[in-house]
């Protein structure tokens, strides 16, 4: 909480964060150490939500903290980063692929977001789109090597073994992978098989 820019905001009398009654309150109850700490415990969770706010709204703010949190420890700053990435792999899978598709000049590479290939993976059950199992991959239908976009509607889940066999291979014969992956003798369809000629 930037309690100082809070009491400047007061000063200056603008309603900058659209909250004034609460800002008021807070400050009335916080100039007084003791009622101060009974008031944080009373309202924790609208404090809270307060201070998110604030700090959605002032990300330079945010920046400068951390910058100066790196500068003091910067072993504890890498290590808790290492901890947030562990724990949310979808962000640097996210990365990844934005990264891939712009290495390629892919159309749409900073267009996708989590939410709209969520979308994607959910409109096919989260299931292979060429035979059915469960989906461990994003296809790009048309693949980035051969010029395909990351607009949405050019992914699809897939699963490993489908990937394999299709890989970057284009144009492709959709009907005929399908057919392939059915009889189990063809697991490991030829991808020139199935390169459209
Ligand atoms: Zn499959």
């Amino acid at each position: 909480m930037n309690w100082d820019a809070l009491k400047q905001s007061d000063l200056d009398g603008d309603d900058i964060y659209g909250m004034r009654d609460f800002e008021n309150e807070m400050l009335a109850a916080l100039i007084n150490r003791e009622k101060g700490r009974e008031y944080s415990s009373n309202n924790r969770e609208k404090m809270n939500a307060y201070s998110r706010k604030w700090q959605r709204e002032h990300p330079e703010y945010g920046r400068e903290k951390a910058r100066q949190r790196y500068a003091r420890n910067p072993e504890y700053s890498r290590e808790k980063a290492r901890q947030w990435y562990r724990a949310h792999p979808e962000v640097s899978r996210m990365r990844e692929k934005t990264r891939r598709a712009r290495e390629f000049n892919a159309a749409g590479a900073d267009y996708l977001t989590q939410e709209k290939l969520d979308a994607r993976w959910d409109y096919y059950g989260r299931k292979c789109y060429l035979c059915g199992a469960d989906a461990t991959a994003t296809d790009h239908v048309k693949p980035l090597a051969r010029g395909g976009a990351q607009w949405p509607c050019n992914l699809r889940p897939i699963c490993k073994r489908c990937n394999s066999i299709k890989h970057a291979t284009w144009p492709y014969d959709f009907e005929k992978h399908r057919e392939l992956v059915k009889q189990e003798g063809k697991r490991c369809a030829k991808r020139s098989e199935l390169c459209v000629k």
